[in-house]
């Protein structure tokens, strides 16, 4: 599985999704929802990715 970027609110970085999910929300979109890679971090990244 290739690994989706995000940006993290929390560390304010750039990085993989950690155990990243893809949500089809009600619109038809395609999301992408986990977490921070940093280590230490908690942070939750959500992207849209179609
Ligand atoms: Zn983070």
């Amino acid at each position: 599985m290739s690994a989706v970027e995000g940006y993290c609110m929390k560390c304010k970085s750039y990085g993989p999704i950690k155990d990243g999910k893809k949500i089809v929300m009600s619109n038809g979109r395609t999301r992408m929802a986990g977490f921070c890679s940093q280590e230490g971090c908690t942070g939750k990244i959500s992207k849209i990715i179609a």
